[in-house]
């Protein structure tokens, strides 16, 4: 197969193209940003493949990324020696988008640039991005312990060429045209610029060309040029490693970007050395955005782990429980051995103890986020609030931290935003209640306007109105917090306890006694359909209302799983 091929752009691709040059083009400086994380991916890749083979590393085994410029050719040309790829891998991975989330994506653009803008970058656009500064992009890739390698080459619109071609050195040369008028990028100062700014903390040395300056000849202004000679331009040791205090706030953002493929800088993160019977160093990040496939089965997981700062593998899903599942970040074990396997990692005892580690760290994380800065708490809420409350049904050892985190809404304010805790709740309690009221329903406006409400407000008494889905499952797993236990008010005989009154009961028991041949009445006319008809001090307005019995499944789960077809 050494003819040249052309092949179409997968129409998703044709799309994003599109959609990347028109909305980004004033964020020309992520395109080394894709590209320096794509190399250092390749070289991961590589690292990780040669535990099993050696051989990969040719005689080449120190690893690097070069950024090159050729003033008179016009060109920028980044390159690695990673692990490349084989002429297949080309079409699969930069002919289509095989990504969950894709189809939401999609869906929701909108057609408004900034909103657009704004998406994009949280889907991710990756090698794409070279379109935003030039306006053809030839690639020329071998993959390692191959003779064979490709060119791939795009003008970035409806297709590409891809063909057989030399290439002595293993690993991948991106090589950029540049767009009429993006001549700035033919600068040394500003690249270097660019990729303190957007790389230092990828652990491969990036290398350029010193430069020198040259004066001007015939009266001609001086100028850098290039030397011969090979500079590091970034600090290229695992930014994880460093010590906190050499890290600034820019660098840690920037490093979650690189891990996350995320475009926007992370609400929080955690970074610590354990140091004890497990040895290892983690940087966990909450991002600030919930991503496309957060509710996708195969999803994208985030935690990337490195044994002794080789990278062993990426969606680590041992590492982080599923209600966790939106954690970016990176686990450094001093202790696991080089060639372990998604196998191995299955039934580690040190993997447990690394999962529970880090799992604490995150919800303490939260805590904090909580506590000293409510604003952010509440982003993070509303972005992944749902997700959290599938924990106390996973986690039974950190049900109660789970459950301090949790947030409703509830009818104090009567609004749907979710912000009130259970500590908030417990302090708003009348002084003779013993339990935690709270309703299920489908939507917010049915648990809002239930008729099991009324004696509640009435009284004055907070109820939690619970309406996400996941509220059922969350409840199965949770039915105290703090030694008050949790009631649903749509369930059983309701006993308000010491809520009551005598005054209340004597007139209920009237009330009961008055209306008896009622009852009777329309028991007999509902005959099987019902259980029990009673009179009911639940309602102050309404004539009648549905209750469950105690240990039957709520109306609302009901509902749930029969929609579900169970
Ligand atoms: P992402 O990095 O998020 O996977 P990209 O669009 O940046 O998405 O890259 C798509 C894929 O192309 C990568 O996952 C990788 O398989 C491949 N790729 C890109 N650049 C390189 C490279 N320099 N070396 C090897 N593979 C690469
Ligand atoms: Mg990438």
């Amino acid at each position: 197969t050494a003819e040249k091929q052309t092949l179409g752009f997968q129409a998703e691709v044709k799309q994003l193209l599109q959609l990347m040059i028109h909305s980004l083009y004033s964020n020309k400086e992520i395109v080394l940003r894709e590209l320096i994380s794509n190399a250092s991916d390749a070289a991961d890749k590589l690292r990780f493949e040669a535990i099993a083979d050696g051989s990969l590393y040719e005689s080449d085994s120190e690893l690097h990324i070069r950024i090159a410029y050729d003033k008179a050719a016009r060109t920028l040309t980044i390159s690695d020696n990673g692990i490349g790829m084989r002429r297949e891998e080309v079409i699969q991975n930069i002919g289509t988008i095989a990504r969950s989330g894709t189809k939401e994506f999609f869906k929701n653009l909108t057609g408004d640039q900034a909103k657009d803008a704004n998406l994009i970058g949280q889907f991710g656009v990756g090698f794409y991005s070279s379109f935003i500064l030039a306006d053809k992009v030839t690639l020329i890739t071998r993959r390692a312990g191959e003779t064979e390698a490709v060119q791939w080459e795009s003008s970035g619109e409806g297709d590409f060429t891809i063909e057989t071609v030399e290439k002595a050195g293993r690993g991948t040369d991106v090589i950029l045209h540049l767009r009429e008028g993006e001549d700035e990028f033919l600068n040394d100062w500003k690249l270097k610029t660019i990729v303190r700014k957007y790389s230092d903390h990828i652990t491969l040395p990036i290398l350029m060309k010193k430069s020198e300056w040259k004066d001007g000849e015939n009266g001609e202004g001086g100028q850098m040029v290039p030397t011969d000679e090979d500079e590091t331009v970034n600090k290229a040791s695992a930014l994880w490693a460093r010590s906190k205090n050499d890290i600034s706030d820019e660098e840690y953002n920037e490093f979650y970007k690189h891990v996350s493929h995320d475009y926007e800088n992370p609400l929080a993160y955690t970074h610590s050395r354990v140091e004890g019977k497990q040895e290892y160093i983690s940087l966990l990040y909450v991002p600030g955005k919930a991503p496309f496939d957060l509710y996708d089965r195969d999803r994208r997981q985030g935690i990337k782990l490195y044994v002794k700062r080789v990278f062993i593998m990426e969606d680590a899903e041992k590492l982080m429980p599923q209600y966790l599942r939106f954690v970016r970040g990176v686990i450094d074990s001093a202790d696991l051995p080089l060639n372990v396997s998604r196998e191995i990692l299955q039934d580690s005892r040190d993997v447990e103890a690394i999962k529970n580690g880090s799992v604490k760290k995150v919800l303490g994380l939260l805590e904090d986020l909580a506590e000293t800065k409510p604003e952010d708490y509440a982003k993070f809420w509303n972005e992944f609030g749902r997700v959290l409350k599938e924990g106390p049904g996973e986690d039974f050892a950190n049900k109660d931290k789970i459950a301090g985190l949790l947030r409703f809404a509830s009818t104090h304010a009567d609004t749907e935003e979710q912000n009130v805790s259970f500590k908030t709740y417990i302090e708003r309690m009348k002084p003779e209640q013993e339990v935690i009221y709270y309703i299920t329903a489908d939507t917010f406006a049915a648990a809002k306007n239930s008729p099991h409400l009324e004696i509640f407000r009435k009284k004055g008494i907070e109820v939690l109105l619970m309406s996400d889905k996941v509220d059922e499952w969350m409840l199965g797993g949770l039915t105290e917090f703090q030694g008050k236990k949790l009631q649903s008010i749509a369930k059983g005989d309701l006993d308000l306890g010491k809520l009551e009154d005598d005054a209340d009961k004597e007139a209920q028991k009237q009330v009961e006694e008055q209306a008896k041949d009622l009852v009777e009445r329309i028991k007999t006319a509902l005959g099987e359909t019902v259980k029990e008809v009673k009179v009911t001090h639940r309602l102050t307005d309404s004539p009648a209302c549905l209750v469950a019995g105690e240990h039957d499944l709520s109306g609302n789960l009901a509902r749930i799983l029969k929609a579900a077809g169970q």
